[in-house]
């Protein structure tokens, strides 16, 4: 039998959505950022790594239950998403871009990119596309040609042949980028920055604030991230004040847009933490803390990173109708900018 991930409140919880979220989180949400999976995608046994999290605690990630979680997490907003499968290392793609492209038709302001490999076949995989009415792509590094998926560039993730389909149609690429100082990877912003000159109407989104969850990258590269109009940021999983509040600086708020990284990052409890160039994922299992003079109960990684997302926003004295355009409004256009073919 399947099991549920159905996420239950604790008092730390509910204090935290009461007191500090629940009047910063507007009613209406566009969470860019969303895994929608099987695990029968994955091409794994019961025995691998990730048989436990995504095999045995969240087997399934499809529109119901992420309507369930985030309905838990934040009652009553309205969620729309960009949604996207799962990158499995064995992942059948064909069947994974077939079910994101079933559940995103669920609600017609959400929509789905395709999981891709740079090994696809360029006609089947054109057709799938526009079968599918899928808006872009999801490439990422454990795929990369080279076999490398700390040190690989843009390029090894994203073939030629796939850039130019995305520029042919307007489409989103979704991007994680990879190397130990992320975006300010001498590399990586470079290989961005001609990607972004040579593919004007490709939509870039770079995931997980460019992959920054502390300030540093960011504002080692602000001004050449401001240069880049193609280029849109989430912030999912970023769980750094510091880190969201320098990209809102760098680029302004009008290219940032909420992401959860559900399913399953965002409804797990414990916070991605920066110390020294560094950021790892502390959790109530993976640490042996004295907690002894405090309440050491964890609440969400979805909460801790909206309590960095309002303190940025607050600290930059944002307006509530900005506030609701990283929540919303700049994902409603950019989408529907790319299904208007929008040159
Ligand atoms: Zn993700």
């Amino acid at each position: 039998m399947e099991s549920e991930p159905q996420p239950r409140l604790t008092d730390v919880d509910r204090r935290i959505w009461g007191e500090e979220l629940d009047a910063f989180v507007p009613e209406r949400i566009f969470d860019v950022h969303t895994h929608v999976y099987r695990w029968q995608f994955s091409g794994e046994n019961d025995s691998g790594p990730l048989y436990d999290l995504l095999g045995n605690r969240f087997p399934v990630a499809d529109w119901q239950r992420l309507d369930r979680c985030d309905a838990v997490l934040m009652p009553g907003r309205r969620v729309s998403r960009l949604a996207f499968g799962f990158p499995f290392p064995n992942c059948d793609f064909e069947a994974a871009n077939r079910f994101v492209a079933g559940e995103a038709a669920k609600d017609p302001a959400s929509a789905g990119l395709a999981l891709v490999h740079p090994r696809l076949a360029e006609e089947d995989f054109e057709r799938q596309l526009r079968d599918l009415k899928l808006i872009g792509l999801k490439p990422y590094r454990c795929y990369a040609a080279g076999g490398d998926p700390v040190a690989c560039r843009i390029g090894d993730m994203l073939p030629d042949w796939q850039t130019a389909l995305a520029e042919r149609h307007g489409l989103i690429v979704m991007l994680h980028l990879a190397r130990r100082d992320a975006i300010a990877d001498p590399q990586n912003i470079a290989d961005l920055e001609r990607l972004a000159a040579r593919h004007p109407h490709v939509k870039w989104i770079l995931a997980h604030c460019a992959r920054s969850y502390s300030a540093w990258p960011i504002e080692r590269v602000a001004a050449r991230l401001r240069g880049l109009p193609n280029v849109w940021f989430d912030t999912s999983s970023v769980c750094e004040s510091d880190a969201i509040e320098a990209l809102l600086a760098a680029v302004g708020p009008d290219r940032v847009m909420y992401g959860s990284d559900d399913l399953p990052v965002g409804v797990l409890r414990g916070k991605y933490i920066a110390f020294g160039y560094a950021w790892a994922y502390l959790s109530p299992d993976n640490q042996s803390l004295d907690l002894s003079h405090c309440n050491g109960q964890m609440t969400f990684t979805r909460y801790e990173q909206l309590r960095a997302m309002r303190r940025a926003c607050q600290r930059l004295g944002l307006p509530r109708s900005q506030v609701e355009d990283i929540f919303c409004n700049t994902a409603l256009r950019l989408i529907e900018a790319v299904r208007r073919g929008a040159r």
